[in-house]
């Protein structure tokens, strides 16, 4: 039987995991991330869990492994959506072997989002080390600056929103992601959407580039 398979892809900030979720809903599929799937690690042998906990970075085949068992799983038969897989090369040639099948309707979303605007959401951030209240400087301001709103507190930027941290996030997505783009352009699957809109607005076009692929109707 065909499945509809989509990749969400976008670098960090772009809100892809939440319009992962927002087709999700609209097309009743579930949307597997890869979060959700070493949440599963408890299903898998004890030596994985211990090299988890021991800080180890999860390899391909184990990732391979967790997915592979969540598509087992009778809600994914009409189509799913994959949210941070694949995220390498191995990964996506894993998936092409041995998940995606010559009848199934694929098609990878980019939330398009720019570096410019990947540093104007992540280093605007804010939080109250006190009350744990969340700000951006332009989306979200407090109304003193730089001052909590229930508690006064001084507010700070979180360790990962640092600029230099930032820089290596999106280095890395770069190198990882602009090699499968590749691939998914010459296979005629890559949709670009533009993330620099309202969460809604992204959510349309869509949805409407979809309707447009494989007849997707809007509901
Ligand atoms: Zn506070």
């Amino acid at each position: 039987m065909s499945r509809h398979i989509l990749f969400f892809i976008g670098p960090p900030a772009s809100g892809k995991g939440t319009q992962a979720e927002l087709a999700a809903k609209y097309y009743s599929w579930p949307a597997i991330s890869s979060g959700d799937l070493l949440r599963r690690l408890a299903d898998l042998p004890k030596k994985y869990q211990a090299a988890i906990q021991a800080g180890h970075l999860v390899d391909d085949q184990t990732i391979n492994d967790l997915l592979k068992r969540r598509l087992a799983q009778p809600d994914t038969k009409s189509g799913f959506i994959l949210d941070g897989y694949p995220r390498n090369s191995s990964q996506f040639d894993y998936a092409y072997h041995h998940i995606i099948t010559a009848e199934d309707k694929v098609r990878a979303l980019e939330i398009k989002v720019s570096d410019e605007e990947v540093y104007r959401r992540l280093g605007g951030r804010r939080f109250c080390p006190h009350c744990g209240a969340g700000y951006h400087l332009i989306y979200k301001p407090s109304k003193r600056e730089g001052i909590c709103d229930y508690c006064s507190n001084k507010l700070e930027k979180r360790p990962d929103d640092k600029p230099q941290v930032i820089t290596e996030r999106l280095k890395l997505y770069h190198e990882t992601m602009e090699p499968l783009k590749v691939l998914w352009q010459k296979r005629g699957e890559l949709i670009t959407i533009n993330g620099e809109q309202d969460i809604a607005a992204v959510h349309q076009d869509v949805v409407a580039s979809l309707a447009q692929w494989s007849g997707l109707s809007p509901q």
